[in-house]
């Protein structure tokens, strides 16, 4: 996968793009990725990007030319790539979209700043918007990385398993069970016995079991779209009680 990022702070991007499990992979050429800076395609002789919003709103603007000439630039002679603003209007960002983004050759990816972009740079470049959240960050320059660290995790070769992601929370649409790791005993809390025990088919029970009532507790709206078996309704059923008669 090639991964293209526009970006008036390539600096801030490089250094996240060069460490641990996404640095590795970019150094073992799993993806590739280019940081390239807006301000390199203005034709602006002071260097400027931005202007005032036709609204009388205060803040600045990123134009449109050099985020055009910057992708234009970018893309010659190239197959079109899936363009992405990172943008608190888009649709939250998803495992499942993640996971689909996984699968294509080429995306762009397009971080605003100030008070954002002006529209018509969108309607005319954007495929896709994506948020990481329903609240504003000063630039889309986290939620890229928050996109590229996602996406990355799931090509093939990145981490050594694809269960290393795939029994991860919110893969299967559930949450992931406790993890514990040694001492057996730490403050009097002790490690559930059954993942002492050897027995794979009792562990991966146990696993599921943990998986749904994490979900349960923490993030009860999950449930509503996860796939469910009758063990795990049941599993469901047995909290529900439990919790009626609190
Ligand atoms: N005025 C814009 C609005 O109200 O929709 C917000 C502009 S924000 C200060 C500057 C840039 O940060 C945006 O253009 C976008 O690229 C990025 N950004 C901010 N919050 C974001 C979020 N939750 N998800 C994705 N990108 C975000």
């Amino acid at each position: 996968m090639n991964i293209d990022i526009a970006t008036l702070f390539p600096e801030m991007l490089e250094n996240y793009l060069s460490e641990s499990v996404v640095g590795r992979a970019r150094a073992k050429n799993i993806f590739t990725v280019t940081c390239h800076n807006i301000r390199d395609y203005t034709q602006d002789k002071h260097r400027r990007v931005d202007d005032t919003p036709y609204s009388e709103r205060q803040g600045m603007l990123m134009q449109c030319e050099p985020i055009y000439n910057c992708y234009k630039s970018v893309t010659a002679g190239k197959a079109k790539p899936h363009v992405i603003y990172m943008s608190p209007q888009g649709k939250t960002l998803t495992q499942k979209r993640a996971k689909e983004l996984s699968q294509l050759d080429s995306i762009f990816i397009l971080c605003g700043h100030y008070e954002g972009v002006d529209s018509r740079v969108i309607d005319e470049i954007v495929d896709e918007e994506i948020s990481v959240g329903d609240y504003v960050l000063t630039g889309g320059e986290l939620p890229a990385l928050v996109l590229v660290d996602c996406v990355v995790r799931m090509l093939e070769g990145t981490l050594s398993q694809a269960d290393c992601y795939e029994d991860e929370s919110h893969y299967n649409g559930l949450l992931e069970y406790p993890q514990y790791t040694r001492p057996e005993v730490w403050h009097d809390r002790e490690v559930p016995k059954v993942l002492l025990s050897g027995n794979h088919a009792e562990i991966a029970k146990w696993r599921r079991e943990e998986a749904v009532k994490a979900t349960f507790v923490k993030r009860p709206e999950l449930l509503e779209s996860c796939p469910l078996t009758e063990k795990d309704l049941a599993i469901i059923h047995k909290l529900e009680e439990k919790e009626d008669k609190k």
